[in-house]
């Protein structure tokens, strides 16, 4: 029943960060096999965004290119007090060769960098489910199950999935990009900690039958922040922070399979409800929905792992941490995170590689508290009082990393942890 590999890396989930570990491991010529659980990628939009220093690193993997044949390149953040245009930040005129946000919506961009990474000779393993880690000195074991799915039940039919065969793979590391119920986290013991309370949100996704300001919008209010994106084709998204109890809400589980529940599966995602979000929250909207194409309730909560991994098991992306979805920042991070790993499990040397890697978690740490304001950095006395009055509704929701943060937080007068 067990069938023995042996492997240098072991990748398990194949999201976007996974998907950015595999590309850069194939790029570094390192052996590696990648799991992931589900039978393929085709979710929903998600992670709309990427930002410029994203672009940057998918432009080293080869990748950019298709990136922009599909995708709209919006150069602005708009910062709304309720209707008062409070702030603005201008992507294009920052140092970068990508100055600007990228809006693909995240299963055009799974599909992206799985053709690309085909082209490179590699596939992740689809209906592979990591089980099981142990590790010693030397190696970890990666127990995987590889699935199948049938059609049971006696009084009705319903779809299962079965153990078709166990695989053990010996490895010398693994990338645990496996998500918010990461099974990497939990063999390792790293506690998921929270840093803020969870926020939801409800999201609607609709073709509009005006023009749209070709900028993201962040709108703080007393009812919290809502989001605004424009999309390729008309398109919109609008993510209106709301106050629910009891209610069915979906979590933050990526919808493998493409059927939408029924829109009435929740009043709160209805078409008047949509129009009253819009009336209450976004009056600059002068346009009518006409065709929703996606709502939820989505809940987001707020964590971080107290280590990004030990040893020979090391995290990237959800697996370590959880978001506000403004700032579009645990996959565009997460990716960097992955990249960053690969160099640092590329290094010749045992005892760069092992002291490189021993500096992973304390840098990630530092990155997040950074871009997540833990510390409460992110002021200057010449600052607009009501921006750092409403820094902790912004601080997540900002889509900006590295760099060109501080050169964005600049413009509104803020230094960050990293210049401050
Ligand atoms: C409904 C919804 C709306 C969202 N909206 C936003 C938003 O507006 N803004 C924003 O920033 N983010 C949003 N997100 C979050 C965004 O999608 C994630 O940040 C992003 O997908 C993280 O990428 P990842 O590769 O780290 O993890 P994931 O994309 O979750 O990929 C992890 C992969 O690991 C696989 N896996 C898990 N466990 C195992 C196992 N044991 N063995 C093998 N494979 C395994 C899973 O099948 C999955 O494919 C949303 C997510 C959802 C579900």
């Amino acid at each position: 029943m067990f069938n023995k590999k042996h492997t240098d890396v072991c990748v398990i989930g194949a999201g976007p960060v996974g998907l950015v570990a595999a590309h850069a491991l194939a790029d570094q010529n390192i052996e590696f096999a990648q799991f992931d659980s589900a039978d393929g990628c085709h979710t929903h939009s998600y992670a709309l965004a990427l930002l410029p220093e994203s672009m940057e690193l998918l432009d080293r993997l080869g990748v950019a290119e298709q990136i922009l044949e599909r995708s709209m390149k919006v150069p602005k953040v708009a910062i709304y007090h309720a209707n008062d245009r409070k702030a603005e930040l201008d992507y294009a005129q920052l140092n970068s060769g990508f100055p600007h946000l990228t809006v693909i919506r995240q299963c055009e961009l799974e599909k992206i960098l799985l053709q690309t990474l085909r082209a490179k000779g590699h596939k992740p393993h689809w209906h592979h489910r990591v089980r099981y880690m142990t590790e010693n000195d030397h190696h970890v074991m990666v127990e995987v199950d590889r699935t199948i799915q049938g059609m049971t039940g006696y009084a009705y039919a319903h779809i299962d999935t079965q153990i078709d065969k166990i695989l053990q793979y010996r490895a010398n590391y693994v990338i645990g990009a496996d998500g918010h119920r990461s099974a990497a986290r939990r063999v390792t013991n790293i506690d998921f900690n929270e840093t803020g309370a969870a926020k939801t949100y409800a999201v609607f996704e609709f073709k509009v039958d005006a023009e749209l300001p070709n900028e993201m919008r962040i709108i703080v209010d007393d009812q919290g922040s809502h989001i605004f994106w424009p999309m390729p084709d008309n398109y919109c998204r609008f993510s209106f922070e709301v106050d629910v109890e009891d209610a069915p809400i979906e979590t933050i589980d990526k919808e493998h399979c493409l059927v939408y529940k029924g829109k009435s599966a929740y009043p709160l995602l209805d078409e008047a409800h949509l129009a009253g979000f819009v009336s209450q929250h976004a009056q600059w909207f002068n346009g009518t929905a006409e065709e929703i194409r996606w709502r939820t309730l989505v809940h987001f909560e707020r964590r971080m792992a107290e280590s990004f991994g030990r040893n020979r098991i090391w995290l990237a992306g959800d697996a370590a941490h959880l978001t506000a979805p403004g700032g579009m920042l645990s996959m565009n991070i997460g990716m960097h995170e992955a990249y960053d790993l690969v160099e640092r499990l590329s290094l010749d040397s045992d005892e760069l590689r092992q002291s490189a890697l021993a500096n992973y978690s304390s840098d990630r740490i530092d990155e997040w508290s950074g871009l997540l304001d833990l510390d409460g950095l992110l002021q200057r006395e010449s600052a607009d009082p009501w921006i750092v009055a409403h820094k902790d509704s912004l601080a997540a929701n900002l889509p900006a990393s590295g760099d060109t943060r501080h050169a964005l937080l600049e413009q509104v007068h803020l230094d960050d942890a990293m210049t401050a």
